[in-house]
């Protein structure tokens, strides 16, 4: 094993110097690394929590935060209502707790570095999440690929990360933001009104100066499946569409 590969095996603990709400459901946790460690925008990393007993739960969370800066990590972990471990960092965890943490992790969803080719990212919910790293990346970077986001969410209020993201739209080159909103009429001249379809990521797609090089799909199950077809009808070799499915 390579020190490398040890130090991401291994389990440190990290304090919770911030917790931010995002939307209702979301919540930014921001933990400070013991053992702080270079990482890729779209990696992740695997959250221990264990009980005075010793029962123990793992789940995986993918890094919001932009790599520049990797002293303090961001994870946005959406609460789900009869989850196990998401309901614990809405209601019981504070600042100044400790949790237990290893990474980075992930070797396939990556963002892909100095290519010049537009980048199509498609996220649903919290599945922003990786996405955001990568959009913030390429910002302090200043990289200049052109990136739209395509990102599917409930309501206006629901949006995570929404007031980065217009702002992000107002003053970065390159960038396209389209928001889908299910279950109310959107607003912004630039979204929609339905769950994402085959249509919408061409139009999305359309948006950039050429078509995209690779595509990033970031949610549930469903939700991948359906937006990873669409990806696929612009063209794109399966090779270029980078999936990463949380769950149900
Ligand atoms: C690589 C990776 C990165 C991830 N990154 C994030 C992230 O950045 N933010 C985040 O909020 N989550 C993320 N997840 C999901 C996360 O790991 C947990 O699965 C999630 O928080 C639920 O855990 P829980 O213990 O609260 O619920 P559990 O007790 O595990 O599950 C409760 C119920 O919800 C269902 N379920 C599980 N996951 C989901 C889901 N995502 N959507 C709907 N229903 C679900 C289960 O089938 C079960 O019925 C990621 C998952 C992976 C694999």
């Amino acid at each position: 094993m390579t020190e490398a590969m040890a130090a991401t095996a291994r389990w440190q603990s990290c304090a919770i110097v911030e917790i931010a709400t995002r939307t209702p459901a979301i919540k930014s946790v921001f933990l400070r690394l013991s053992e702080t460690f270079d990482y890729t925008a779209g990696q992740h990393v695997d959250v221990r929590l264990i009980a005075p007993n010793g029962y123990t739960a793992m789940r995986s969370y993918s890094i919001a935060s932009d790599p520049s800066d990797s002293k303090v990590i961001e994870l946005a972990i959406e609460r789900l209502v009869d989850g196990e471990v998401s309901p614990f960092f809405h209601d019981v965890a504070q600042v100044g707790d400790t949790i237990e943490l290893r990474g980075p992790l992930g070797g396939h969803f990556l963002w892909p570095g100095a290519s010049n080719r537009p980048v199509l990212l498609i996220g649903a919910g919290s599945g922003v999440v990786p996405l955001m790293a990568m959009i913030r990346y390429r910002k302090a970077s200043a990289e200049p690929v052109p990136v739209a986001l395509l990102l599917s969410s409930r309501t206006w209020r629901e949006v995570p990360f929404r007031n980065e993201l217009l702002e992000f739209e107002r003053s970065l080159p390159d960038f396209a933001l389209a928001l889908a909103l299910t279950r109310e009429p959107a607003t912004h001249r630039t979204d929609f009104s339905r769950r994402i379809d085959a249509r919408m990521v061409a139009e999305v797609a359309a948006r950039l100066p050429e078509s995209p090089g690779c595509a990033f799909v970031c949610g549930s199950n469903a939700f991948v499946d359906i937006a990873a077809d669409a990806a696929l009808a612009l063209g794109l070799e399966a090779g270029a569409i980078k999936t990463e499915r949380y769950g149900a």
